[in-house]
């Protein structure tokens, strides 16, 4: 597609009653629409169980995108190119009358016969939908075709192996769009311009000027109403599996001969082939799992994960992660990677953190000071930014080396609005850029290393729950750090004033 041409295309959603439908892919949809990156030619059918008008799903779709809209004249417009198809994902008629509406709506809309297929669904029906997708002829197009699929992709490896097979009798490697809405982050996307479009930072980028690496997810929120899903979850396989070491992939990988999704995804891969696998009584010395018991936060008290909806009382589910990570490659032999997620933790934020090492010696000694590392912090979330903690003489601070702060925010730039990572996906999948999006090498890679963690955590017991809700969660993920002689940047406002 050439690189101005706007994209049309059939888009499907299955689950377009659901929560992320509702929440995420209309306003995308819309934002895209309403900044003119979407041709005319486009239309999408809403699919789902409940039985619904055209016109009761497009009031649908105009509620949803409200509060994103700045221009309320349009919305009639942008809703007047949905339709809906009251769906059973398993019956093979309801396929047939879809395919119709399809090749009537490709006709009407002129999409060149090109159709993406979203599966906002519950995973135990991507497969089934893929297949019948395939078997029901919806799949016989013109233009393109492509399946976009939404985590988890399976629950382990095994699992995950099932469920590529399944998708791969109807659509090519190259038509899987798995998304990890994280890389569709403006602060992700911008790890690979930092280190590659920065001439001071790349050189320093190894083993030999790094100390180590913290990546920090940590959430406000409890498990909500997702307690079912979460329970046969928790935070390995709801975060790490995926965001976590896609983040540590980025962060990691060497300089790709090009920016283009093959020479990308062949550099993510071969970190996550670096990682060194860590099994049955390593485990306890690299991760450390935890779960919230109740606490104060904002100033409520909130309950423990184990007196959630849907929860067992007694549930050994983790709501917390925090690792050690070792990349044994010549770049980054000897330099920890460490990465902590949680849920119901002091505050929300996701952020990256480079240690520099300390330099050769302390020429400010006589002041007694001791000199702070130097730290680049990505901002991912809610700040999205970049700050270089350095040192330098204030004004009237004759000899002393303080620590200062060179920002970048794009929070505080005034009118500017962050694209929503949903915006960029599927944006990105309508032109066929498939960079930001989990290849199947990634995805085994990934599970083949969660899965030895979990197998791990299985046999053995825990002593749950043991963080408070609104703290930084359990005692050991300090002392992981601890023992290797470093500690974790805090979790919110990073002022290195207070470390000295
Ligand atoms: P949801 O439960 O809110 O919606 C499910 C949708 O599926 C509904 O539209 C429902 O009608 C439809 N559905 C269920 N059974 C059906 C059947 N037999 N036939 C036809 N339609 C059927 O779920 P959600 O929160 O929107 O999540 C959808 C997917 O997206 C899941 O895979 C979830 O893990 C993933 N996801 C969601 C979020 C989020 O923010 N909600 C974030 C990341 C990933």
């Amino acid at each position: 597609m050439k690189h101005n041409e706007k994209p049309s295309a059939l888009i499907m959603i299955f689950g377009a009653t659901g929560d992320l439908a509702n929440r995420k892919l209309f306003p995308s949809l819309y934002r895209l629409f309403e900044k003119g990156n979407l041709s005319e030619n486009f239309a999408v059918i809403g699919v789902a169980r409940r039985s619904l008008s055209n016109e009761q799903f497009q009031e649908n779709v105009k509620n949803s995108v409200q509060s994103v809209a700045s221009n309320s004249n349009n919305i009639d417009e942008f809703a007047s190119h949905f339709y809906y198809h009251s769906h059973d994902v398993t019956d093979s008629d309801s396929y047939v009358a879809l395919r119709e509406m399809a090749v009537q709506l490709d006709e009407q809309y002129q999409t060149k016969g090109n159709r993406i297929f979203y599966l906002a669904m519950a995973p135990e029906f991507f497969g089934s939908i893929a297949t019948h997708l395939n078997e029901d002829g919806l799949t016989n197009v013109q233009g393109f075709k492509r399946l976009v699929i939404e985590k988890p992709f399976g629950h382990d490896l095994k699992s995950a192996k099932e469920l590529n097979n399944q998708i791969r009798t109807a659509f090519s490697e190259d038509e899987i769009y798995r998304i990890d809405h994280y890389l569709g982050k403006e602060m992700v996307r911008n790890i690979e311009v930092i280190r590659f479009a920065n001439a001071i930072f790349e050189p320093l980028w190894n083993n030999r000027y790094i100390s180590n690496i913290q990546v920090t997810s940590s959430e406000t929120l409890g498990v909500e109403e997702r307690g079912r899903y979460y329970e046969n979850s928790g935070a390995l396989r709801d975060m790490v599996q995926n965001h976590m070491l896609q983040m540590v992939a980025l962060l990691a990988m060497e300089p790709p001969i090009k920016l283009n999704t093959e020479e990308i995804r062949s550099e993510k891969v071969k970190v996550l082939r670096a990682m060194r696998s860590i099994k049955d009584d390593k485990v306890d010395k690299y991760f450390v799992r935890g779960q919230y018991g109740e606490g104060i936060l904002n100033g409520q008290k909130v309950s423990a994960y184990r007196d959630e909806q849907m929860v067992d009382p007694q549930s050994n589910t983790e709501t917390f992660v925090a690792g050690k990570l070792l990349i044994d490659n010549f770049r980054w032999a000897g330099v920890p990677f460490y990465i902590r997620t949680g849920k119901r933790m002091k505050s929300k934020s996701t952020k990256i953190v480079i240690q520099f090492k300390d330099i050769p010696m302390n020429l400010y000694y006589k002041t007694e000071q001791t000199l702070n590392p130097n730290l680049l912090v990505i901002h991912i979330q809610p700040e999205e930014g970049i700050t270089l903690h350095l040192n330098a003489q204030k004004t009237g601070n004759h000899m002393n080396a303080t620590p200062v702060k060179l920002s970048y925010s794009n929070t505080g730039i005034d009118g500017i609005n962050t694209p929503e990572a949903y915006e960029k996906l599927l944006y990105d999948c309508m032109r066929g850029d498939a960079t930001n999006f989990t290849h199947w090498d990634e995805v085994a890679l990934s599970w083949s290393f969660v899965d030895n963690i979990s197998q791990h955590w299985q046999q053995t017991q825990t002593h749950f729950p043991n963080y408070e809700s609104g703290s930084a969660g359990p005692k050991d993920s300090d002392v992981l750090l601890a023992r290797d002689g470093f500690f974790w940047w805090p979790i919110g406002d990073l002022e290195v004033e207070k470390y000295q």
